[in-house]
């Protein structure tokens, strides 16, 4: 460890002595043959109580020590604190690479194929096309553009409006904005906390007697758990609204043995960062109509007419992924069943692990549904002894990072002004905005990153 603690003839601490304490003995005339006896009395920093990581660091960091031993109430020592494991975080979702992803991109390289389309494009549209059992992909710069795109190929315009899961991350109705509709935002069920399929129901029957029906609903398949997509089709085929899906988290995931993200007209998944597997930033838009792919691929590459100068019939976009990127993909697609796994593993470990927490409650998980857990989500329950604040508060002086579920969108400051519909005389979405929390998930997490935060849960 780097340092030697000093204790007496009962086992009693008495002090630290670090490599510095042994150079100034040196310098002071010492021998190396000399007794630690003769080293100048010093009074040792210790902590005789359970400190969180935050509050340790700041005593080590206060004292310029890298090392702080924990003493019991007899004076022994129970544990020494190193500053080098102290300050080890653990994160929400971090990207997890596998063997092969290297191989793709090196390959890109060799071949001078550094471009917004190439082998590695096909390649990962097809495979990605395969493995979801979809008949076109179409890869793009982000889910982000992938929604946007969808939007445009739905004829989406000003004056229209466009409904969506109000309980997502901002990406999913930003595009409704870029293309100047107006979004409805629709509540979530308790169930599998998406879209509730009563909320939209009675929308839509609202906006036809208004005689505005929207020219789509986006559906969102959160932290990695497909939307009950059987009555949510239902309705919007009785209305004749076409369906996207926004699968982003849910890559993986499956709805009664269908592959989440295949089943509106349109459905899209994302690959940034944090998500299940990750091309660094990335989308993929699906489809079943090869006219939709087709001119989902013309728009993403500027719309550029077939003529041998440059000609431009409609406004288009730089939304390609770019040939690097898909090796990168091609690779994480090998590993994506461990992906799911390893994260779906996590989840059964918090929910084992804290089952004796009876103010905790996990994210369900119904019948119908086969989720990844992308992230691991629980709900501090309204009679708990603590809050959602300060459980994420505490988790972060352990540097263990935990985030609230997501802040609702009809909440937002941005689109507070838009019409919202609620599940019930209550609404589900904030409920869970106030009481649910989203865990570190990685599937990189290792056995003792978890155990640190099932224990600091306990403590709490
Ligand atoms: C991540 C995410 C997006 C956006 O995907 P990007 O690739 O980051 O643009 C859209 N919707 C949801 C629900 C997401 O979680």
């Amino acid at each position: 460890m780097g340092v030697l603690l000093l204790v007496d003839a009962a086992g009693r601490f008495e002090r630290t002595v670090t490599d510095g304490d042994i150079r100034r003995l040196m310098l002071a005339g010492g021998e190396l043959t000399d007794s630690l006896a003769g080293i100048p009395v010093a009074e040792s920093v210790v902590i005789t109580k359970r400190h969180s990581r935050r509050d340790a660091l700041e005593i080590m960091q206060a004292h310029v020590i890298n090392h702080l031993p924990v003493v019991d109430e007899d004076g022994k020592v129970v544990d020494v604190l190193m500053r080098s494991e102290l300050d080890e975080q653990v994160l929400l979702s971090t990207p997890h690479m596998g063997d092969a992803e290297r191989e793709f991109v090196e390959d890109a390289f060799r071949t001078n194929w550094i471009a917004p389309l190439g082998p590695n494009v096909d390649a990962f549209e097809c495979e990605v096309a395969e493995r979801v059992s979809s008949p076109h992909a179409v890869a793009l710069s982000s889910g982000t553009a992938a929604i946007h795109l969808a939007l445009r190929m739905l004829d989406v315009k000003q004056g229209d409006t466009v409904f969506c899961s109000t309980l997502t991350f901002a990406a999913s109705v930003n595009p409704i904005m870029y293309q100047g509709a107006e979004p409805v935002l629709i509540d979530s069920e308790p169930e599998s906390w998406n879209m509730s399929p009563l909320a939209l129901e009675r929308a839509l029957e609202e906006a036809r007697r208004e005689g505005r029906l929207p020219k789509a609903v986006i559906v969102v398949c959160l932290y990695g758990q497909s939307a009950d997509m059987d009555p949510i089709m239902d309705i919007c085929k009785r209305y004749g609204v076409d369906v996207i899906e926004d699968a982003a988290e849910s890559l993986g995931a499956k709805y009664k043995s269908k592959a989440s993200g295949t089943f509106g007209r349109l459905g899209i998944y994302s690959f940034n960062g944090n998500k299940i597997i990750t091309t660094s930033g990335g989308g993929m838009l699906l489809t079943q109509e090869e006219d939709l792919a087709k001119r989902a691929r013309f728009l993403a590459t500027q719309a550029r007419d077939p003529a041998p100068h440059y000609q431009h019939s409609t406004v288009g976009y730089n939304y390609r992924m770019s040939n690097i990127l898909a090796g990168v993909g091609r690779g994480q697609l090998k590993v994506l069943e461990e992906r799911v796994a390893a994260r779906r593993r996590v989840f059964e470990t918090y929910r084992t692990e804290l089952a004796s927490v009876e103010w905790l409650s996990w994210m369900p998980e119904p019948d119908w549904s086969y989720s990844t857990h992308w992230l691991s989500v629980c709900e501090i329950l309204p009679d708990a002894p603590t809050t959602t604040v300060d459980v994420i508060r505490r988790l972060a002086d352990e540097f263990i990072e935990a985030r609230p579920v997501w802040k609702p969108m009809h909440l937002q400051p941005v689109f507070e002004n838009f019409k919202y519909v609620q599940h019930s005389n209550h609404s589900v979405s904030d409920g869970l905005f106030e009481r649910g929390i989203c865990l570190p998930s990685g599937s990189n997490m290792s056995d003792a990153d978890l155990e640190r935060v099932v224990k600091t849960l306990r403590s709490i």
